[in-house]
């Protein structure tokens, strides 16, 4: 070697995409909610992979699962039948009463199938001109060329120009008056605004946006990648609010920590994709669909009790520290709004030993569903003497 490589800091700096910002800290290994670093410092984990890691890292269940997977087959592609993808699709569809699931990688991805599904019932339905999909402004549904046209924030538009058209975000008062609604195919809505900065909307809000769906016959369509799979204290975040949508994308925590997506198709839309119309090499990968098998089956009426319970106690919590604004949030996905800028907070309990997120100007927490009540209440407060000082 020409040039000697010290670190996998300075090889990662070297080599991978400057896309990610990273904290100083290289993580080893771990166990539930407390992985170590490089020199074995311990760090209480309320990050969860961005949510995905749902019952924490390297949990024995979900690795049991997986294991005996790649000991059968690691992959076959879709031109076979095989027993995880088919069984995960059952368990969705039977826990939701949604009728079809397309399976694929990512968030992203099962944003676009949702939005190809769209366009294609309308355009058969109501014609070529019911193409435009309706999005709230402060959403985030991904960074493909399509989902970032589906992304309400202009700042992650700026340098990618031309987006998909047909998109157009408003304001979610403003769904209930949009003009055109023939020309509408779906309106997709996230119930919590995670990387907008875990903004809920209103009840009332997300009633109005259904009844214009139905009212005008536009898809209603929910992006449950974040607020998915237990995150928010029920299965899917939709469901504290009564409402039936025609499709459901998820992703995240759904696999537990292999790449996984799924679209969830409705009534109305279940046969509307046909051979060739969607496809991916990697969708429905036998590996990833056990390991979600086994979080899926472990997110059952007592996980996520105890999933509301905690973040109770988080929102009240940290709603009486001093130098808090602000606690938003639903079951284990909560946003503080802290006086000092969440960065720093960020920042420094990194060095005491918490791992914590940021979403705009929120310090967010999105521990594992079944983080211990003791791990829990020593991370709250070790960032309560952050958020303080
Ligand atoms: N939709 C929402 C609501 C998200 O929070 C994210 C990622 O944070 C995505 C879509 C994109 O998911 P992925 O990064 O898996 O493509």
């Amino acid at each position: 070697m020409s040039e000697q490589i010290h670190s996998i800091r300075e090889t990662d700096q070297k080599y991978v995409a400057n896309t990610y910002n990273r904290f100083p800290v290289q993580i080893e290994r771990g166990s539930g909610s407390v992985v170590f670093d490089e020199n074995g410092k311990r760090y209480i984990d309320l990050g969860s992979g961005i949510g995905v890691t749902a019952f924490g890292v390297a949990d024995t269940q979900w690795q049991e699962a997986v294991i005996r997977q790649v000991g059968q087959v690691q992959h076959m592609s879709n031109l076979y039948y095989t027993r995880p993808c088919a069984e995960l699709a059952r368990m969705l569809c039977e826990r939701t009463g949604m009728k079809k699931v397309f399976f694929c990688n990512s968030g992203a991805e099962a944003n676009e199938c949702a939005i190809k599904v769209a366009r294609k019932y309308q355009a058969e339905k109501k014609g070529p001109d019911c193409y435009t999909i309706v999005t709230l402004n402060n959403s985030f549904h991904g960074r493909t060329l399509t989902t970032l046209a589906a992304t309400g924030q202009d700042h992650y538009h700026e340098l990618f120009q031309p987006l998909t058209p047909g998109f157009r975000s408003v304001d979610p008062g403003e769904v209930e008056n949009l003009p055109e609604p023939e020309k509408i195919a779906g309106i997709l809505i996230e119930c919590i605004q995670g990387e907008g900065g875990v903004v809920p909307l209103a009840a009332e809000t997300i009633a109005k946006i259904a009844a214009y769906c139905k009212r005008n016959e536009i898809l209603l369509m929910v992006d449950e990648v974040q607020t998915g799979n237990g995150r928010t204290g029920k299965l899917y975040s939709y469901m504290h609010f009564g409402l039936e949508p025609d499709i459901v994308s998820t992703a995240k925590g759904l696999g537990g920590g292999l790449p996984l997506g799924a679209t969830l198709l409705g009534e109305r839309v279940q046969h509307t994709l046909g051979y060739g119309d969607h496809g991916s090499t990697f969708g429905g990968n036998p590996v990833s669909c056990a390991g979600a098998i086994s979080v899926l089956s472990r997110i059952d009426e007592d996980l996520l009790g105890e999933v509301r319970e905690k973040g109770a106690w988080l929102k009240e919590y940290f709603g009486k520290v001093p130098g808090v604004e602000d606690v938003t949030g639903m079951g284990l996905m909560v946003g503080i709004k802290t006086q000092k800028p969440a960065a720093e907070i960020v920042r420094e309990a990194i060095e005491k030993g918490v791992l914590c997120l940021t979403a705009k100007d929120k310090v967010r927490l999105l521990p594992a569903l079944n983080i211990p009540w003791d791990v829990l209440k020593e991370a709250a407060e070790i960032l309560k003497s952050c958020i303080e000082a």
